[in-house]
């Protein structure tokens, strides 16, 4: 795309469409099924998509060892349909749809009611949905049509079925897990019998979940397919309080560490509860088109432990060291979306500035999270010489720094602005000068500064 036609398109966009604009251009977020007209809630993570999330999830795995204590886990996505009926989820996990009869959208009540300045409670039964909805509906408008013609709430369940391992009428439909949570609450007695692990101590994994989402929207923000890093930490009732402050703490460090401002991060409260929370923050982030969650940290008490046990029989008791009595742990939750990290680090990252005279647009991302830390260029294409020296410099250096990339398409400039796009800190260029006394240029991407480096210390300077 020509700089001129970029700049032009640019002028006209959100920044949030911007952003969806890049990733697809530079190969990091694709819409799901595209070819067939996309799949609503659906993304495909393309190439640099793929290396940034895999640095994000690195970051968080690492701080989750710091912690210490610290088992991991990678469950199944399928599970007994019991788990879900013994979380609660089955019968309390849901979002109230409504339809808009003129152009058939599908609605949130709670979000369209919220746009009225009118606060849905999550406890609410489907009967006081409708009463708060009819004494509200004058002044409610779909967001779609701008027409006033609703039906009525309907408490619609967020989990997703599939008839995998149906084969006749009376097997039972198996749910898409809703969070990777449950998956570790069943395997918590499988952790501690390992013999590794006693309370206090946490479990993490990263893994899929599935929502049946009412209105997927704001691009990777709400999915109907998307990714958590969660952890589950088991305490004692009474140390549960200071555990809950200590993760808070470190939970907010965190984003801060990945290169997110102070100031795009703040801390919200819940104002009522979902069923299994004693205490729910969220962390949340001022995305493009506003302040939304990005994490949550929830005391869960020791209601999960508990529903399991009660509905499989197995006993979650552990026992006190100090006062040799049995109890059920409490479980501090740090609840992160993958997908809405991504989501904030894009959106952190995107600049526009001019370099040069030329206005150009720039990620710029936190070099340890960047998908590509140094991109290669033989100054001309058509000299041998050059692209020879230019391959050995690459060939040494993709030894010692995997994540590099070798470019030699269009000129100069075009090149810098590609790797500015995909946010590579530095670019090295190998130029007649290298063919005389072994130095080459390296170029970065925040100040545009060049500077020759030898080849010998290249890889010094690029760590
Ligand atoms: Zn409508």
């Amino acid at each position: 795309m020509c700089a001129l036609k970029l700049r032009m398109e640019n002028n006209n966009l959100s920044k949030l469409d911007k952003i969806v604009s890049l990733t697809k251009r530079r190969g990091f977020v694709f819409q799901g099924s595209e070819i067939y007209g996309g799949f609503a809630g659906m993304y495909d993570y393309g190439h640099h998509g793929v290396a940034l999330r895999q640095n994000i999830v690195n970051a968080w795995m690492r701080t989750m060892r710091m912690h210490g204590k610290m088992a991991f886990l990678d469950s199944s996505i399928f599970t007994s349909p019991k788990v879900w009926e013994a979380s609660g989820h089955v019968s309390g996990f849901n979002d109230p749809l409504v339809v808009c009869f003129s152009c058939h959208s599908k609605l949130r009540a709670d979000h369209l009611l919220e746009s009225v300045d009118v606060q849905a409670d999550e406890k609410m039964s489907e009967t006081e949905l409708n009463e708060l909805f009819d004494t509200n509906r004058e002044k409610l408008k779909c967001p779609v049509c701008g027409k006033k013609n609703f039906g009525k709430v309907v408490q619609k369940n967020l989990l997703a079925t599939s008839t995998l391992g149906k084969f006749e009428e009376e097997d039972e439909e198996a749910y898409l897990r809703g969070e990777t949570a449950q998956g570790i609450f069943i395997n918590f007695k499988n952790v501690l019998n390992t013999g590794f692990y006693n309370v206090p101590f946490g479990i993490a994994q990263v893994g899929k979940v599935f929502r049946n989402e009412i209105s997927p929207r704001q691009f990777l923000f709400r999915k109907r397919e998307f990714e958590q890093m969660e952890m589950q930490y088991f305490v004692h009732p009474r140390d549960a309080e200071k555990a809950y402050e200590d993760w808070k703490k470190e939970r907010m460090q965190y984003y801060i560490d990945l290169g997110i401002k102070k100031e795009n991060l703040r801390w919200k409260q819940h104002e009522h509860l979902v069923f299994y929370a004693r205490d729910a923050w969220d962390i949340q982030y001022k995305y493009p088109f506003g302040w939304d969650e990005l994490e949550g940290v929830h005391n869960r008490g020791d209601y999960d432990l508990t529903q399991h046990q009660k509905f499989s029989g197995v006993d979650f008791r552990v026992m006190d060291e100090e006062t040799k009595e049995r109890y059920i742990p409490y479980v501090v939750e740090t609840s992160a979306g993958l997908d809405r990290t991504i989501l904030a680090v894009l959106a952190e990252s995107y600049d526009e500035d001019e370099m040069n005279g030329e206005k150009r647009v720039v990620l710029r991302l936190k070099p340890s999270i960047a998908p590509i830390k140094a991109a290669v260029f033989p100054l001309m294409r058509n000299k041998p010489e050059l692209v020879k020296k230019a391959e050995e410099v690459f060939g040494a250096l993709k030894k010692e720094i995997p994540e590099i990339m070798w470019d030699d398409n269009g000129n100069i400039g075009k090149r810098y602005r590609r790797q500015d796009e995909i946010g590579t800190p530095n670019c090295v260029t190998i130029d007649f000068e290298t063919l005389e006394n072994d130095s080459v240029t390296v170029r970065d991407r925040d100040t545009g500064k060049q500077e020759r480096v030898s080849v010998k210390e290249l890889t010094t300077k690029l760590r």
